[in-house]
């Protein structure tokens, strides 16, 4: 690893330097691409190699970041803002906010829209996006003076298993301070970069196993030649170390309270020492079989003074521990190999650096977790990485990634009807034609979710679309395409069209007709709506059997779109007999979604997915081979 004693001449020569930045939820870190195209971690004006993700606001109206602000927190808890990356993008109202309600010596509060926002103790409103910002700007003025240049470009990470509302909030965090975040990357992926782009590595399966302050992911990626392409993505966007914390800071609270008969936890200042007293037993018992928790004066002349046993702590968190296995099953599944097909195990995250995590991880795995990358530095590193492909610095690297959440819209009886699935390579775009459901109908109205769940209340309600000024006409006569559209950062754009052919005398002829977002008034009426659902109910059955059919069909139609992306991208530089092959396939394959959308012939979904199949392994094929071209160049 390079020092930082010599910065300025190693980076100076770049114009356009990219930073890579891990936005963590506890630690951050930000990273460059040198001259010899390895990333290096930039250190801070404390020179330290990670930055606390906290922001506080002072009396005398100062904004600290990183170690001032940790360093004030116990005299100044409710302006002291941590772990905010747990609440950004989401409802006051989601479950996880309501349970760090009283985990946090800062109020959590909605705004008009709902959303979680923060208030400092002066009254002032402040999202947790705008949190981000700060800590953002914070990094960028550390890589600014260790590098000497201005520097207005970065490729930030946020965890795979973030949804749309959180990736949004993320990129505005960037948008607040001025910085243009290029890409939004996948944490996990991220980690993966750093770790394939050392040359020393061998290609293969590779699982990262991300467990940081307060989220976690999981990750399956192939490394082939230099494309990354990920199998497979899962984890869960609530669950790290701070849960490890709460869990020992709840233990010391109720301890004190058997002993003394108070309660410290509406208590501010206590418990934002207690929380810190608990992290740090939570690090020690790495080491030490049994540890003492001493905080003196917590209440008036009372001490804390509690012994905690690396036994007792086990049990204690074995519960969150758990909570991993089940994404970790799914994501190998997803991937659709067998834990034995991995060759490598990356552990990503601080809360790694947990021997319990490693035992499990280890078991779970059958293998010994590898400790190749420094679990604090990996993703910052990776991120730098990109920032050098997208500015053209580094060639010979491909990131293939995936969306962690099926996208869909709402179908009769508040059921959820995918369009994209989940672990579908990005960027990708999907159109489907919409018509009118009732004679008459003057708009259609199309709520939009992200989500595993068959229920679009269980999901993640991202738009409500209303396409209006439809004339009136009988049912299925209007043509509406509504396109949805993912990309690169794992952001999603939805647009709604009428492509209806109108008569020249038609008061809509040659009129654009866009979307309009949110329900008005002009909806479905109640009997309408009334209709519809005798309608399904009366079709049921026959409505099953076409639903089942009709997913193999959007199966392949997505998968179509994937092979059209990849040839998009990497086509001038395939063979002429590749993307002959290709284009055979996608047009037979084509062919037969039509057959089944129009009912010409029901065919086999065995024989169309096996033909799906041989399209992607030669489409693979070409790629790989299109990277081994530009890494001999
Ligand atoms: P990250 O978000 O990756 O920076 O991870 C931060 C989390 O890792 C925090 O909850 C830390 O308390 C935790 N952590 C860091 N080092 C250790 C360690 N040696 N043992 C246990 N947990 C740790």
């Amino acid at each position: 690893m390079l020092r930082r004693s010599t910065p300025t001449l190693l980076f100076k020569r770049f114009k356009h330097t990219v930073l890579g930045i891990d936005l963590g939820t506890t630690n951050s870190a930000v990273a460059v691409v040198g001259t010899d195209n390895q990333p290096q971690i930039l250190e801070n004006d404390e020179g330290k190699r990670t930055t606390p993700s906290i922001v506080a606001f002072t009396k005398d109206d100062k904004v600290l970041v990183g170690l001032p602000a940790k360093r004030q927190a116990v005299v100044n808890p409710e302006n002291t803002f941590f772990a905010t990356k747990r609440l950004i993008g989401r409802k006051f109202e989601d479950q996880e906010v309501q349970r760090d309600l009283n985990n946090v010596s800062y109020k959590i509060i909605p705004n008009n829209q709902g959303d979680a926002t923060l208030r400092t103790f002066s009254g002032e409103i402040i999202s947790p996006s705008e949190i981000g910002g700060l800590i953002l700007q914070q990094l960028q003025k550390n890589a600014e003076s260790q590098l000497d240049e201005k520097i207005d470009k970065a490729v930030v990470t946020v965890p795979a298993y973030f949804n749309d509302s959180q990736r949004q909030a993320t990129k505005n965090s960037g948008k607040s301070i001025g910085l243009d975040i290029l890409r939004v990357i996948n944490e996990p992926t991220a980690a993966a970069l750093a770790y394939g782009c050392d040359k020393s590595r061998k290609d293969g399966i590779i699982a990262v196993f991300d467990l940081g302050g307060g989220t976690f992911d999981i990750s399956i990626l192939e490394i082939d030649n230099g494309v990354f392409e990920v199998r497979a993505t899962n984890g869960n966007t609530h669950l790290g170390g701070e849960d490890f914390d709460i869990m020992i800071m709840n233990h010391i609270l109720q301890n004190f309270k058997n002993e003394t008969g108070i309660d410290l936890s509406d208590d501010r200042f206590a418990v934002q020492r207690i929380r810190e007293a608990a992290e740090k037993a939570k690090i020690e018992l790495d080491h030490a079989d049994e540890i003492e928790i001493n905080i003196p004066f917590i209440s008036g002349d009372k001490h804390i003074k509690q012994k905690l046993t690396e036994a007792e702590f086990d049990i204690m968190v074995q519960p969150i521990i758990e909570k991993t296995i089940e994404p970790v099953r799914k994501c190998v599944r997803d991937a659709e190999i067998k834990f034995k097909d991995i060759d490598e195990v990356l552990l990503v995250g601080g809360m790694t650096r947990m021997p319990k995590i490693r035992k499990v991880v280890e078991q779970l795995f059958g293998k010994e977790p590898s400790t190749a990358v420094n679990p604090d530095e990996a993703v910052a590193l990776g991120a730098a990485i990109q920032g050098a492909v997208l500015s053209g610095q580094v060639k010979n690297v491909v990131l293939l990634d995936v969306t962690p959440l099926s996208l869909g819209i709402e179908t009769y009886g508040g059921i959820f009807s995918p369009l994209i699935p989940r672990n579908s390579a990005v960027p990708i775009k999907k159109e489907q034609m919409f018509s009118t459901a009732v004679d008459g109908q003057t708009g259609v109205e199309i709520g939009v979710y992200q989500g595993e769940r068959t229920l679009v209340k269980d999901n993640k309600k991202i738009g409500q679309f209303k396409l209006a000024n439809i004339p009136q006409g009988p049912k299925g006569s209007p043509q509406i395409a509504v396109s949805f559209e993912i990309d690169a950062d794992g952001i999603i754009n939805v647009s709604a069209t009428d492509k209806t052919k109108y008569p020249k005398d038609s008061p809509n002829y040659g009129k654009p007709n866009t979307v309009s977002i949110q329900v008005t008034e002009a909806g479905l009426t109640d009997g309408e709506v009334e209709k519809m659902i005798q309608e399904s109910a009366a079709n049921k059955k026959a409505d099953e059997e076409k639903r089942k059919l009709y997913e193999h069909a959007s199966r392949a139609e997505i998968l179509c779109t994937d092979t059209e992306n990849a040839l998009f991208q990497f086509g001038k530089l395939m063979e002429d007999e590749e993307k002959a092959e290709i284009n055979a396939f996608l047009k037979t394959i084509k062919e037969m979604i039509d057959d089944i959308r129009t009912g010409k012939n029901l065919h086999d979904p065995n024989t169309l997915n096996q033909k799906v199949n041989d399209m992607q392994n030669v489409c693979m094929t070409a790629i790989r081979n299109v990277a081994a071209k530009q890494s001999k160049q």
